[in-house]
């Protein structure tokens, strides 16, 4: 999700006429996209301002910003004079801006289309937009009327969450940036909306309570502005880094609420695009050049459409014995048969909803390639239920065999959490047990740490951080085996590689399983499919000759 967000992002930026650079210290403006799940990656990300303040010093032009899951408010940082002034502040900022002096601004990604309006608050002063979309010129900017006004934007940019500000800032926009802004404001939201209801941030309780995250997570988003800004983010087409493998956003948000998670706070409740156009989407990509189409969603298998979900299936249809078939299986169909599509994938799947129909088009639809990456996270039950997964090791496994019934070649990768608070030996062995049992391909291990805002930050982080390494790398071990051991059984046969990059006379793509692959071919390979002898088996790719 997070790459496809980079994508958007780029895009706006691009509007604007900004120019990439590959020099970090060239740049005048940088946007941190930042993914964490987990506390140690928001450290990491916290733990550039050193690093931010040499560059600001070389060049103070620079303003540095961030979005992603840790953003909560979309927010510009203060004056000096409004800093000083504090009591006057009368809108709220993220509190990222007071813990990170060195950012001038955030953004919730839901805001995206907010992005231009920062952009033009933060450098009305010192930059010309060249674009005729947004035209403003200096002397429009140095404009004393405009700069009071600018004020305006700021505080209603800093609580662009605030219905009450909402017809200031259109107002601010109609009356100040005129003409020049008409373009870029058309595609701005049209009403700046409230978060969604952060319920737990506000009543987090010092212990897990699974009737209350339940509660919560049947609460599925209802408000109607929250959609309306879910749908403006959405309607930003990116432009995507290649045209022949592509990611197309299907739903964003979360209703699962793990208790280890930021996203379903960070992001907000579950919110699906509609069916007609995701496939319109689909096929202007296709029209594009795009062979290969990954769905993309944080909970991608609970996508939801009522329209979908009431129509019957096509007849003749394999699913009719499954009674209602979900949404999602119907998208996937409905996009698999797209003519010039060659291969189609989703990312990432929820167990829990899993549904019959799902994996039976595993068997059924040729173009789904055999791949799927389902989160296991732990296996020991008590573990599972602590973090709210909602299965046990035991349905996690019945998934794996059914999903081998019906496609022998599929690969399975996961995600798995070692050392979460409480975690005993004997439930590591336990976790160890099921993953070495699913037989995974591949695997991203990570040892907990404590997300402020979740409901696990209020448990005892109790297993110590030599005993957390030294679980990860046992579970490492692990998976080296199986990984070498599904890469083994690929020698020898000709598998089907979408070549996606070219370094020193060795094309490097992914096999339909997603397995890394690299083989001695040519540049003009990258976008095509080619047909590979695979010669050698390591444990996290293969190697081979063109066939
Ligand atoms: S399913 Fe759980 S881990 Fe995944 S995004 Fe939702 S809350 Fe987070």
């Amino acid at each position: 999700m997070n790459y496809s967000d980079s994508e958007r992002i780029a895009t706006v930026l691009e509007n604007l006429k900004i120019k990439k650079t590959t020099e970090i210290k060239d740049a005048d403006l940088i946007i941190f996209n930042t993914c964490s799940v987990r506390q140690a990656a928001e450290n990491r990300v916290l733990g550039q301002g050193l690093n931010i303040k040499k560059l600001k010093e070389k060049n103070p032009n620079l303003k540095v910003g961030l979005t992603g899951c840790m953003v909560r408010q979309t927010s510009i940082q203060p004056s000096q004079d409004e800093k000083k002034n504090n009591h006057k502040i009368k809108f709220q900022i993220d509190p990222l801006l007071k813990k990170s002096p060195w950012l001038d601004f955030v953004f919730r990604i839901e805001d995206l289309k907010q992005l231009p309006l920062i952009y033009s608050q933060l450098f009305s002063q010192k930059f010309k937009f060249e674009s005729e979309s947004a035209s403003l010129t200096s002397s429009k900017i140095s404009n004393p009327k405009i700069q009071n006004n600018a004020a305006v934007v700021r505080v209603a940019l800093a609580a662009t969450l605030q219905q009450s500000l909402a017809a200031t800032l259109q107002q601010s926009l109609a009356a100040t940036l005129q003409q020049s802004l008409a373009a870029t404001s058309q595609q701005l939201s049209k009403s700046p909306t409230p978060p969604l209801p952060n319920p737990l941030l506000q009543e987090t309780r010092g212990f897990f309570d699974s009737q209350q995250t339940n509660q919560l997570a049947s609460q599925k988003t209802s408000k109607p502005e929250a959609r309306s800004q879910i749908a403006n983010y959405f309607s930003i087409a990116p432009k995507t880094q290649n045209n022949f493998s592509v990611f197309v956003p299907i739903m964003t948000g979360c209703d699962n609420f793990c208790t280890y998670c930021i996203v379903p706070y960070a992001r907000g409740r579950e919110v699906s695009r509609p069916w007609q156009e995701i496939v319109a989407e689909c096929k202007k990509l296709i029209a594009n050049g795009a062979i290969e189409i990954t769905l993309l969603g944080q909970n991608v298998n609970s996508y939801q459409d009522k329209e979908l979900k009431n129509l019957p299936p096509p007849q003749p249809s394999p699913f009719n014995e499954e009674g209602v078939i979900p949404a999602f299986v119907t998208l996937l169909r409905k996009i698999h048969d797209l003519p010039g599509l060659q291969r189609l994938r989703f990312f990432t799947s929820h167990p829990k909803d899993l549904s019959p129909a799902l994996i039976k088009a595993f068997a059924q639809l040729p173009k789904l390639m055999p791949h799927l990456h389902l989160p296991l996270q732990a296996g020991d039950d008590e573990i599972l239920h602590r973090m709210n997964r909602n299965y046990t090791a035991k349905q996690y496994l019945q998934l794996i065999k059914k999903l081998k019934k019906a496609r022998p070649d599929i690969a399975i990768s996961t995600d798995m959490i070692v050392g979460f608070p409480g975690e005993t030996k004997k439930q590591f062995e336990n976790s160890l047990r099921i993953f070495e049992k699913a037989n995974f391909s591949m695997a991203y291990l990570s040892k907990y740490s404590p997300r402020i805002g979740t409901i696990s930050a209020k448990f005892e982080d109790n297993v110590s951080h030599e005993e957390k390494t030294l679980r990860w790398q046992t579970m490492n071990e692990i998976l080296k085996k199986t990984a070498l051991a599904q890469r083994k059984k690929m020698l020898g046969k000709i598998t089907e590689v979408l070549v996606e990059n070219y370094k020193e006379g060795i094309c490097i793509g992914h096999t339909p399983e997603f397995s890394n692959i690299r083989f001695p071919g040519s540049k003009k390979l990258i976008s095509k499919i080619v047909k590979v002898k695979v010669t050698e088996a390591a444990a996290w790719e293969v190697r081979g000759e063109i066939y």
